[in-house]
């Protein structure tokens, strides 16, 4: 059976629903391997159905394997419609957390004699867990994402603009084999740093200030998703204070990673390190005004969330980043991030680059300091 099968066959054994109508891109890319941007997936027990339009006729046929493709001439609902009223199907499962109300309302109208019954994030929950393959699809992301990261690092140079790195990042995106940047790409420096999700901007990057760069490349659908700091000259004290606690902060958070453990555990032990430290009497877990990771894959945001409360417990195969931060307003930002799979015994970390602070001297060559 293949990877696409077993999935479907995953989620009918998780849901026992008789059919089940998949509205989510991402969830019919991961059930059948299709990646059009216009499709509706019907799952019975024993077969499942793409509707598309004409566009993706060929795409369709030749990305999946084992799924029935219907072919619309332009929008693709009334045929999902006239297929249920066909199966005179009673209940119809939809997914409660992704179906937009304007279709949810057509089907509504269309189906008098079948009941919409909601289900929440099943292809979500099961999307958590990553095969091996799909493991290493991250981790190919993650390599490339780390590559392009390297490659401008070797030709910054005082002047650049936080618009002008982000753009060199994002062409290496594509340039070194991938299909773009997952996430609108954040180079954040000085004070601008203090804003977790900062646009970046054309203005050039000061002596003496720390930069935040958060990106994240897609390779062959999946994403990467890493956070780096570097610096025009050498840090003052408070800068290396922020950098060093928010090391260890990570350090810790990774440590605590394993199958069995709270997502809410590990969230806790980045924190417990922050408190640990103050800047200007403030302790720094006060400073860390998000949470402390994210699961990914085909999207840049998926479960399981690493923050506080959460007590979802982690499972092998799980891949989620891990990334405090301290932002001190009006001064700097400092975030560092990686992506880490949870393995049977523990984790490892898929990023390779290293996590120290890069200085870029006066003449343009970066080093690690
Ligand atoms: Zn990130
Ligand atoms: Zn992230």
């Amino acid at each position: 059976m293949d990877e696409f099968a077993a999935r479907l066959r995953a989620l009918r054994e998780r849901t026992r629903a008789k059919a089940l109508y998949v509205s989510a891109l991402p969830n019919i890319r991961y059930l059948t391997g299709f990646t059009g941007s216009a499709g509706h997936l019907l799952v019975e027990p024993e077969q499942a159905t793409l509707f598309t339009d004409g566009r993706y006729r060929t795409q369709a046929r030749e990305q999946t394997d084992g799924v029935v493709v219907e072919v619309s001439a332009g929008d693709s609902r009334p045929a999902l419609a006239a297929s249920v009223r066909s199966l005179r199907l009673k209940r119809l499962g939809f997914e409660a957390n992704r179906l937009d109300y304007e279709t949810h309302s057509f089907l509504d109208g269309e189906l008098p004699h079948c009941r919409l019954v909601p289900l929440k994030a099943e292809v979500e929950s099961l999307r958590q867990i990553k095969s091996a393959a799909e493991v290493e699809a991250i981790r190919r992301a993650v390599d490339l994402n780390s590559k392009a990261f390297d490659e401008v690092c070797s030709i910054v140079e005082p002047g650049w603009t936080e618009s002008r790195l982000a753009a060199e990042l994002e062409y290496r995106f594509r340039s070194l084999g991938g299909e773009g940047p997952a996430f609108p790409t954040i180079v954040a420096s000085g004070a601008h740093g203090a804003l977790p999700h900062a646009q970046p901007r054309p203005e050039a990057i000061k002596p003496q200030s720390l930069v935040v760069i958060d990106q994240g490349a897609i390779l062959d659908g999946y994403c990467s998703d890493m956070t780096r700091m570097i610096a025009i000259g050498h840090p003052d004290e408070t800068q290396n204070k922020l950098l060093q606690a928010v090391l260890e902060a990570q350090e810790a958070a990774i440590d605590a990673i394993r199958p069995g453990v709270e997502c809410r555990t590990v969230d806790s032990r980045a924190r417990q390190v922050l408190r640990l430290t103050t800047v200007g009497g403030t302790r720094l877990d006060t400073m860390f005004t998000h949470s402390t990771g994210h699961g990914l894959g085909l999207e840049i945001h998926e479960g399981p969330r690493i923050a506080p409360r959460q007590r979802q417990k982690l499972q092998a195969g799980m891949v989620v980043t891990v990334e405090p931060g301290v932002y001190l307003e009006g001064r700097a930002g400092v975030r560092i991030e990686d992506v880490v799979v949870v393995t049977e015994r523990g984790c490892e970390v898929l990023t390779s680059t290293s996590r120290a602070l890069r200085v870029l001297g006066e003449s343009g060559a970066s080093q690690n300091g």
